[in-house]
């Protein structure tokens, strides 16, 4: 679950950088316009964050270059509330809007609505419930239980849970999951992501007579349910 936050104001960005990085998101953050948009382009992200005033290229230019070659949702996060400057930020292709000062827990909600490409008639609690069989994950609570019993999950554990969930039944690389959770390019000196696995497993699984976590042998790892 990886977000952009392309923000100028230095002490906001790193407030976002802090506060998201606790939520369990990986975080990279740009202070221009250039380098937001050359990160937004070069890079995989969930859900950028995007300030409307920026130096070097605006955020409305972020949004018209981004648009063309990426599908990835954008909030834009402005100081201006007047209704046109609303209007044009929609109107350059923005999912969603958040006026300066927000309230953290607003922008939180927000962007897990946005990687959920929430579907209109949807309520946000449902939007940001996932489930699997008898697995059910809050991301807003950033709770996970199976059958109704609570899993006590480490915040990488959750992570690395939500990641499989979010794509179950498509078979994630090692690598690409060291990069989703943890932000690093895997190596392969280090077991990093086996070692989560097995210890994600023995929580999610062992105690439940159906495993939902599969390893494919030389591939990676799927998360489903599989009839037996
Ligand atoms: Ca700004």
């Amino acid at each position: 679950m990886k977000i952009l936050v392309i923000e100028d104001e230095f002490k906001l960005a790193e407030y976002l950088r802090k506060g998201l990085t606790e939520e369990g998101f990986v975080v990279d953050v740009a202070n221009n316009g250039i380098d937001g948009l050359h990160l937004a382009v070069e890079g995989q992200y969930d859900v950028i964050v995007l300030d409307r005033m920026l130096p070097g290229i605006d955020g409305l230019g972020v949004m018209a270059a981004l648009k063309q070659s990426k599908q990835t949702p954008v909030l834009m996060l402005t100081a201006l509330s007047r209704v046109e400057d609303r209007v044009s930020g929609l109107q350059s292709g923005a999912d969603d809007y958040l006026v300066k000062p927000f309230a953290f827990s607003e922008l939180v909600a927000r962007i897990q609505v946005l990687m959920r490409r929430v579907t209109p008639g949807q309520t946000l609690a449902e939007a940001t419930m996932l489930k699997l069989a008898d697995l059910e994950v809050d991301l807003l609570r950033r709770r996970a239980s199976r059958a109704g019993q609570r899993l006590d999950l480490t915040a990488k554990e959750f992570n690395l849970l939500t990641l499989l969930l979010r794509r179950q039944g498509e078979v994630l690389s090692r690598t690409e999951i060291a990069e989703q959770v943890w932000n690093m390019n895997f190596d392969s000196e280090t077991n990093v992501v086996d070692v989560a696995i097995r210890r994600l497993r023995s929580k999610l699984d062992l105690p439940f007579d159906r495993p939902l976590l599969q390893t494919m042998r030389g591939m990676g790892y799927v998360l489903e349910d599989r009839p037996s």
